[in-house]
Order: C-alpha cells, then structure tokens, then sequence
C-alpha cells in the first residue's frame, strides 16, 4: 500500500470537542467557542436569498466581502484575502512560508491548529514559555533561532483568553528580523477591538499579517468564513494555495451582509462579555481560578488535573460539555465557552454541586 509522506504519517489527527452527550440529556455544548447569540437576521436573509444563485459558482475574488470589510476597518481591500475560515488562510500561508528546515514559532498555549498546519507543511514547531497564562514577548524574542521563519500568535489567545496590549506587539515587530514573518490571529479580535490599538497598522511594514474570523462574534461558524490583511507581495503568493472558489456563494452573502451590521455584531459582544464576566465571578466566589478573558470563553483553573477531569465527568453527565485542556498541556484546565444565560447557571451549578461533594 502506498505510504504518505513521513512527515503527514507523523502528525497526529487535529483533536475537535467530543461532543457526546450521555442519552436522553439535552446537550449544553460549551466546547467550541461558537457564539451563543444568532448571527445577524440580515446576514441570514441575504444567505437564504443568494441560494438562487447555488449552481453559480461564486465570486473568486470576494468583491462584495472585501469591500464591506474594507469599509468597515478602514484598510485596503486589495490587500484582503478571504479564506473558507481563518483557518484555511493560516494553513495556506503556513504552507508557503515554513517548510522543511524552517522553524515556525509560538507560545506555550498557542492556538492548536498552528502547530499542526507547521507540521503539515513539513516545518518545525517551537513553543516559547507564557507568564501568567499571558503571552511573553521576551520569551518569544529569546526563543527564536537561525530557522524561525514565522512567529504565529492569537490576541487574544486560544485556550487563555488573555491578551497582550498593542504596543507589545509593536516591540515584538520592531525586534523581530524583517525576514521573519508575524501572523498575527485574531478571531476574538472583535471583543477587545478600542480605538488607538490597531495591529492592522503593522501590516505595511511587510512583515505582518492579521486575521479575523466570522466564527466568533459574528456567529457564523457553521458558514465558514475568515479574512486577513496581508502586505501585497505575501498576499499574491498565499493566494496561490487558496481553493480558487474557497468562500461558497451563499457564505459571502451572509458574511457581507453581516459585516454591514456592526451594530448587531457589537451588541453581540456586549451581551457575550456581561455574560463571561458574570460566570467568571461567580467562579471566582467558588474558589476556582479563572484568568481574565478577553473572549467569548473562561479557562478555568482546578486545584489539580485530577480535580478538573473529576468536574468534567460531573458536567458531561448533566450534559455539560466543556473542552478538557490536556491537549495543550492544561491538564488541571476546563475551557468553558460562554452560552446562554440560563446554561451558564446551569453549568456554575453543576461546578458547585462538584465542589460541595468534594468538600472543595
Ligand atoms: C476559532 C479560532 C479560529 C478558527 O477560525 P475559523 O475562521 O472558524 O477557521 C482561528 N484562530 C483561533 C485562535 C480560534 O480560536
């Protein structure tokens, strides 16, 4: 039988949620950071409507999408790419930029799918430490080596939810050497987005590019869309890995008519964030521990690993999903995405209950 190359027959399968629930329960997913709010009703009009154009295929070069999100952020729709989810635009660039004997870069609790589009594409991961469950950009600048090509980081980041303020991000730009390119991902971008902190500035520098979803805040996950600002020259080689007709027809409807309504998208964020911060001090009043999020979700820190799976098998059989975190070297970690209202009382409730019968 035929062997695929070594490197694939090294990577292990990119790990999902389990999103089993025990029979009969109704499930409460909180495992994979979809938005608990409905998208935009326009986003979900404009994509019922394009579906008459189904047996079209769609527009290769985005033109309705890039110019709403080009308007929207100020910036040049030329040097957009869409992509079938942010995470086909990192594995793209991945692709044409790390390789074999090159290196990519990032933090202790970086984004899984980094390391695993590294290794796809033949290249060397690194991991420099984080402080306080919080990116270290002297951590990353002192782990960088001859072979470091790319320098991928989350902000906020996945599974943390903490943040590093922009101008660390412009010192981490400034010491890194021009031929090191910096992706920077920012699918939460829209839950911390404040005026004065803009790291789309750092894209003309050529040397950086920043993505943005429409997995997270504007609840579109299912639809699959991503986009990113990218220096020109970087753009054009990356867009030659891109599927050629990635974004479906119906996908750049919804995502363009969901990016016109900012106000649906910020409310969204507003009614996410009371929500998290709500569950985080409730949390905290429990004992457990819980870095401050910048997201649509809560790491939650127990007093061991054996604790947290303890909490995990107790919520899942009250059909609580959380993600366990042992993957990403979190053992004594839940990672909780924030849902609604009445289930984030159910889930505080089922931790509670854990932590009476523990005695905790
Ligand atoms: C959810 C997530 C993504 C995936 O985004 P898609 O646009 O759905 O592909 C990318 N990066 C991070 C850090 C995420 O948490």
């Amino acid at each position: 039988m035929i062997e695929p190359n070594a490197h694939i027959a090294a990577l292990a399968p990119y790990t999902l949620a389990d999103l089993t629930a025990p029979a009969g329960q109704r499930l409460i997913s909180l495992a994979q950071n979809e938005s608990a709010l409905p998208p935009s009703p326009r986003a979900l009009a404009a994509g019922r409507d394009a579906l008459t154009a189904a047996g079209l295929y769609p527009d290769p070069d985005w033109t309705d999408l890039r110019r709403a999100i080009a308007a929207v952020h100020g910036i040049a729709g030329a040097q957009i790419l869409c992509g079938a989810g942010s995470m086909e635009l990192i594995a793209c660039l991945l692709r044409c930029y790390a390789g074999p004997g090159r290196s990519v870069l990032s933090s202790q609790y970086g984004y899984g799918f980094f390391r695993t589009a590294a290794l796809a594409a033949g290249a060397a991961y690194l991991a420099a430490p984080e402080q306080d469950f919080t990116v270290s950009i002297d951590a990353l600048l002192a782990a960088v080596t001859p072979a470091t090509r790319i320098v991928c980081l989350a902000n906020p980041g996945n599974p943390t939810g903490t943040r590093i303020a922009g101008s660390e991000l412009t010192r981490l730009r400034d010491r890194l050497d021009d031929d090191i390119l910096l992706l920077i991902d920012e699918a939460y971008g829209e839950f911390t987005d404040a005026p004065g902190e803009r790291s789309f500035d750092l894209v003309s520098r050529g040397n950086t590019v920043v993505l943005r979803s429409f997995s997270k805040a504007y609840g579109l996950a299912g639809l699959r869309a991503g986009w990113g600002l990218f220096p020109l020259a970087i753009a054009a080689e990356t867009r030659k890995l891109l599927n050629p007709n990635n974004v479906s027809v119906v996908t750049q409807a919804a995502a363009t008519a969901a990016m016109e309504d900012q106000d649906h998208m910020r409310a969204v964020c507003a009614e996410t964030a009371e929500r998290r911060d709500g569950f985080a001090e409730h949390l905290r009043q429990l004992g457990l521990r819980v870095p401050r999020s910048h997201t649509n979700f809560l790491l939650i820190r127990f007093a061991s690993a054996q604790a947290a799976a303890g909490a995990d098998r107790m919520l899942r059989d009250q059909g609580v999903l959380m993600r366990a975190m042992a993957g990403y070297g979190l053992p004594d970690c839940l990672r909780a995405t924030i849902g609604s209202a009445a289930d984030m009382e159910i889930a505080a409730g089922v931790l509670e209950k854990w932590l009476a019968k523990e005695g905790l």
